[in-house]
C-alpha cells in the first residue's frame, strides 16, 4: 500500500516540498497529493508590483506539476483533524470531501495581520495575498492624482509598497507611518540609502507613528494626529490563517504550529509544518520570520525529513539561517542588507541599480525553484521501509 502523503498549500514553501519529495521517494512508494485553492502558484513576493498594475506570469500547478508524480488538488481546507489524520476540503462548486493522510505538511502560509486596529478590516487595504493586490490596484488606477496614499508599517513591505507606489504614481501623495525610525533595523549606509530614494520618490516619512484607528479617509495616530489617506494600505506583518489554531497540534501563541529542527510537530509526528506557518527556532533560538529566505530552507529539511524517516536514511541538517534581507525600492532602486545568521544587520549592504537587479534575480530564482519542482534537486529516490528507522531525535533547533 502507498504511504499517503498531503501538503496542504502550494506556496512557495509547499509546492517545493511537494516537488523534493517527489524527487526523493518512489512513485510506487507513495502518493503525493498538493491541496491549493487556487489553480495557480502566487508570488506572494510581487504583490507590490501587481498592485501598481504590473501583470505577472500565470503559472498553474497543472503544467507545473505535470509528470512529476505529485497530484495538485484544488480544494480549499476548512479543517485538519490532526488525531485522526484527516483534512476537510470544499471544491469549488461547495462540495465537501475528507482526505486521509498517512504525512502531512501544513504549508497554508500567512494573510495581514490588522492587529486589531479599529477601522483596519473595513477600510484599509493589504497585498498580503492576490485578491487583496488586485483590490488596491483597481483602486489606485482610478485615483485623481493629488490624493493621498498612507502607507502603514516600516518594515519590508510597507518599504517595497511605498516606493513601488510612489514610483509608478509620482502623480500621488505617497506616505510612510512607521512606529520606529525609518529602517531602524539596518546599518547606517542601508538607512542612509533608504531617506536618499524615498526623498527622490517624494515619500513623505512619519516616524514614531503608531496608527490607533484607520477611517474611510484618514487615520489616526496616538499622538492624536491624524493623516488624510484616500488609501490605507496596511502591512504591519503577517497573521497565519487559524485552522491550525483551532487543532489539537501544539501551536504558539501567534497560531503558528511548534515544530522540531526537522520541521516535524511537537506534538503530532506525522505532521511537518513549513513557511510562514511554522514556528521553528533558528540560530540562537530565536524563532525564523515569515519570510521565502526561511520559508524554502524549512520546506528542503521537511522534505529530507520525512523521505529519510520513511526510507531509514540519515536526517538531513539543512541549515536554517539568514544571509541578507532584499528590500526592492521601485523598479531601479534596491537594498541588499548583509545580516548574522540570526538576522541582524551587518555593517555591509548594496545599494542602487545593482541591488535592484540582485533583487530581481533573487525572485526570479524563488520563483524558478518552485515552477520547476523537480529540476535542481538530485534524485535519491529510495523504497519506503516498512518499520521507518531514522536516528531520531537527531535534529534539534536549526544551526
Ligand atoms: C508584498 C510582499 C513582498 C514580500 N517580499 C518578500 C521578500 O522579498 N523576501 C522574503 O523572504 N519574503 C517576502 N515576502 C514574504 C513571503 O511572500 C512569504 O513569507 C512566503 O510567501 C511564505 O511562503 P509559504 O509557502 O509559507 O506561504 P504562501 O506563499 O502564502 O503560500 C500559501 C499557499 O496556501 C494556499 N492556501 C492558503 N489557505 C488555504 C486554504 N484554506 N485552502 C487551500 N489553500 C490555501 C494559498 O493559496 C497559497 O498558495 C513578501 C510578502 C509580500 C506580501
Amino acid at each position: 500500500m502507498q504511504h499517503r502523503i498531503i501538503v496542504l498549500g502550494a506556496g512557495y514553501a509547499g509546492a517545493v516540498a511537494a516537488g523534493r519529495l517527489a524527487r526523493r521517494l518512489r512513485r510506487e512508494d507513495v502518493a503525493i497529493t498538493l491541496v491549493d485553492a487556487e489553480p495557480d502558484f502566487v508570488e506572494r513576493v510581487r504583490m507590490h508590483q501587481l498592485a501598481v498594475g504590473r501583470e505577472l506570469r500565470p503559472r498553474p500547478f497543472g503544467e507545473m506539476f505535470a509528470g512529476t508524480g505529485v497530484e495538485p488538488r484544488r480544494a480549499t481546507v476548512t479543517a485538519v483533524d490532526a488525531d485522526r489524520g484527516t483534512v476537510t476540503v470544499t471544491d469549488g462548486t461547495g462540495g465537501t470531501g475528507r482526505l486521509t493522510y498517512d504525512t502531512l505538511v501544513y504549508a497554508l502560509g500567512s494573510g495581514w495581520n490588522t492587529q486589531g486596529v479599529p477601522g483596519t478590516a473595513e477600510h484599509a487595504h493589504e497585498i498580503a495575498g492576490r485578491p487583496g493586490a488586485l483590490r488596491l490596484r483597481e483602486r489606485l488606477a482610478g485615483l485623481e492624482a493629488g490624493r493621498s496614499v498612507v502607507v502603514v508599517g516600516g518594515g519590508l513591505t510597507g518599504l517595497e509598497a511605498a516606493s513601488e507606489i510612489a514610483e509608478s504614481r509620482p502623480d500621488l501623495d505617497v506616505s510612510l507611518a512607521a512606529r520606529g525610525d525609518l529602517g531602524d533595523w539596518l546599518s547606517a549606509k542601508g538607512r542612509r540609502h533608504l531617506r536618499e530614494v524615498f526623498g527622490r520618490l517624494g515619500v513623505t516619512v512619519h516616524e514614531r507613528a503608531s496608527v490607533t484607528a484607520v477611517g474611510a479617509d484618514r487615520v489616526t495616530l496616538a499622538d492624536g494626529r491624524s493623516l488624510p489617506a484616500a488609501v490605507t494600505l496596511w502591512t504591519t506583518g503577517f497573521a497565519v490563517h487559524p485552522i491550525a489554531g483551532a487543532t489539537t497540534l501544539k501551536t504558539g501563541d501567534d497560531g503558528r504550529i511548534v515544530v522540531d529542527g526537522t520541521m516535524r510537530s511537537v506534538s503530532h509526528p506525522d505532521v511537518y509544518a513549513v513557511g510562514d506557518a511554522a514556528l521553528v527556532a533558528g540560530p540562537g533560538g530565536k524563532p525564523l520570520r515569515m519570510s521565502c529566505a526561511s520559508g524554502v530552507p524549512t520546506a528542503w529539511q521537511a522534505a529530507d525529513a520525512i523521505a529519510a524517516r520513511l526510507t531509514g536514511g540519515k536526517l538531513p541538517r539543512t541549515p536554517l539561517r539568514y544571509v541578507n534581507q532584499c528590500i526592492s525600492l521601485g523598479r531601479k532602486e534596491g537594498l541588499i542588507q548583509y545580516v548574522t545568521a540570526d538576522d541582524r544587520a551587518v555593517d555591509a549592504a548594496l545599494t542602487g541599480r545593482l541591488a535592484a537587479l540582485y533583487k530581481e534575480l533573487v525572485c526570479k530564482g524563488a520563483a524558478w525553484g518552485v515552477t520547476h519542482p523537480t529540476l535542481g534537486v538530485p534524485t535519491r529516490r529510495r523504497g519506503v521501509v516498512r518499520e521507518p528507522a531514522a536516528q531520531d531525535p537527531a535534529v534539534g533547533a536549526a544551526a
